[in-house]
């Protein structure tokens, strides 16, 4: 294995653009085929990076309690997260609760497999037990006895975890066996790999999925303060976090989640939608879509034509008189908000670009070392200080 692990390394250094043993970052360990390699260094087949690797994004779907992951440099969705992205995810558990890179995989895919194997509160509800139960022995450092055993018929843990088909495996990986009806874990067990399970486990049962940042994509109405839109739900705005209806002519405005969520291009395209910002500071909501905006810029244009001029017509509209004339108040700023997957980058304000420092999806440094890795950590847990 030690052997064709270095062959591996040898052959990435090999390459036009080649791959120091730093930057191979131990992928030797999880894989001896360059071309898999390759793709889980997030490189193309010369070796250099591919920029794709920083514009993959993980969501958390609310109305599906499910994760997927978005790269809008490519216009790509899925269910299950690319390999580049994984591979960041092992490397970061391996370096900062020193594990091998094979045992980080194993905590991570032992986790998503799970993710995906039962009804979504029947896994919640394991991953809650389990976060608890491990976290418990991560956080004293395993030195709380009590902390290190559980009865395979405690009520609870019974239900929610042991009785659950795969719910245990995670367990057994890191380091508790069983003995007749109580699962423990010995005093002198590893710590690494039960940190690399707690975390892991808690970002998961918090929904903050495998990096901790997913962002939650809310069905329709959940915070009870959205005005009800009968279109929530229905073919075209099944995926839609929140359904805005046009002030003007009252036709629902599509965000272009559904498309953006299912990938299918029969899905409705996203729409612009023209929030009127004026409107909003003072607590209304005023939004135009694209042909109702389209009829708002003509009106304006033609009262600058007839009116002879710009200051006369501002004029009409201080006095108050321009609005009944208009779809809207003229003097009022409007914000052009477009479709669902252009937004993405609103939310983390298109810092994406690979020289943000503080951007944790941005180009590695060379040999990312454990600093590094604390950095990563920190930014997972909203700055948050790790020494
Ligand atoms: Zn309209
Ligand atoms: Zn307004």
């Amino acid at each position: 294995m030690a052997d064709r692990g270095s062959a591996l390394l040898a052959r990435l250094q090999q390459l036009p653009h080649p791959v120091s043993p730093a930057d191979a970052q131990g992928v030797e360990q999880v894989t001896d085929d360059l071309h898999e390699a390759l793709h889980l260094l997030g490189r193309d087949s010369t070796g250099q990076l591919t920029s794709q690797l920083s514009h993959w994004r993980e969501y958390f779907g609310v109305p599906e309690q499910r994760l997927y992951y978005v790269n809008e440099e490519i216009s790509y969705n899925s269910w299950d997260a690319p390999p580049c992205f994984k591979f960041r995810e092992w490397a970061l558990d391996s370096q900062l609760y020193g594990i091998s890179l094979r045992l980080a995989r194993d905590v991570y895919q032992t986790l998503d497999a799970f993710l995906t194997r039962h009804a979504p509160e029947v896994v919640f509800k394991a991953l809650a037990v389990l976060a608890k139960l491990v976290g418990n022995v991560a956080d004293c450092g395993n030195t709380i006895e009590r902390f290190r055993s559980v009865k395979t018929d405690n009520p609870k843990f019974q239900a929610a975890v042991w009785d659950v088909a795969g719910a245990s495996q995670i367990l057994f990986l890191v380091g508790w066996r069983q003995h007749g009806s109580t699962l423990s874990l010995a005093a002198d067990a590893p710590l690494g790999p039960v940190q690399a399970a707690a975390s892991r486990l808690r970002r998961l049962a918090d929904k903050k999925g495998h990096s901790g940042e997913a962002v939650a994509v809310k069905p329709a109405g959940e915070d009870g303060s959205r005005p009800p839109s009968p279109y929530y739900g229905t073919p075209g705005f099944r995926y839609q976090e929140q359904i805005f209806h046009c002030s003007a002519c009252d036709r629902p405005i599509n965000d272009g989640s559904e498309r953006l969520w299912t990938g299918r291009h029969d899905s409705p395209p996203g729409e612009y939608r023209y929030e009127c910002s004026t409107c909003r500071e003072t607590g209304t909501t005023f939004n135009l879509c694209q042909g109702c905006w389209d009829v708002f810029q003509t009106q304006q244009a033609q009262a600058q034509q007839g009116s002879g001029g710009g200051a006369q017509a501002q004029q009409g509209s201080r006095d108050g008189t321009g609005s009944s004339h208009f779809l809207h108040d003229r003097t009022h700023a409007f914000q052009h908000i477009g479709p669902r997957m252009s937004r993405h980058n609103d939310y983390y304000g298109n810092a994406s670009s690979s020289s943000d420092p503080s951007n944790p999806w941005g180009n590695r440094p060379r040999g990312a070392g454990y600093g590094r890795a604390l950095q990563r950590l920190s930014e997972r847990y909203g700055g948050m200080r790790f020494a």
